[in-house]
């Protein structure tokens, strides 16, 4: 199982209601998105906005990390007819209450990990590498060694 399915499992267990699934937009920010943005991005099917997931996505691979989105959402950003635009201090009120529900995930997660999680990303670089290992220098070695360590031996 992967870790998108135990973090679900995860919000299931402490009652936070939660979402397998979705489609993600990483935005440049920080920002908020314009209205015209907000309904091109509706149109596009995104779920959610971000702007952060995407590096993190790249660079938990690159370690071997599994990686998944808990994205807890803060508005309805700024296309809905019937909600008005959201104050700073609305935003960083459901922040609040979501980083205690995101704290209660992760915990809970961390928990229940042992016995779900059977993904393979702690190899996902082992085909990766096609240099020649022989050419790669020792001190470049030495730099990735945490990350590649291991196809090199
Ligand atoms: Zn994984």
């Amino acid at each position: 199982m992967d870790l998108a399915h135990v973090l679900h499992q995860a919000a299931a267990n402490t009652g936070i209601h939660a979402q397998l699934g979705g489609t993600y937009l990483c935005m440049e920010g920080p920002a908020f998105s314009t209205k015209a943005e907000s309904n091109l991005y509706r149109s596009w099917g995104m779920d959610v906005i971000g702007m952060t997931n995407l590096q993190e996505a790249k660079l938990a691979r690159e370690a071997e990390m599994c990686y998944s989105t808990v994205a807890m959402v803060t508005d309805y950003d700024c296309w809905h007819p019937d909600h008005d635009h959201v104050t700073v201090q609305q935003i960083i009120a459901t922040l609040v209450q979501n980083a205690e529900n995101a704290a209660k995930v992760v915990a809970e997660a961390v928990r229940i990990m042992p016995s779900m999680k059977s993904c393979k990303c702690c190899s996902a670089l082992a085909h990766a590498i096609l240099s020649d290992k022989k050419t790669v220098p020792p001190a470049t070695l030495e730099k990735l060694r945490l990350i590649v360590g291991k196809y090199f031996d």
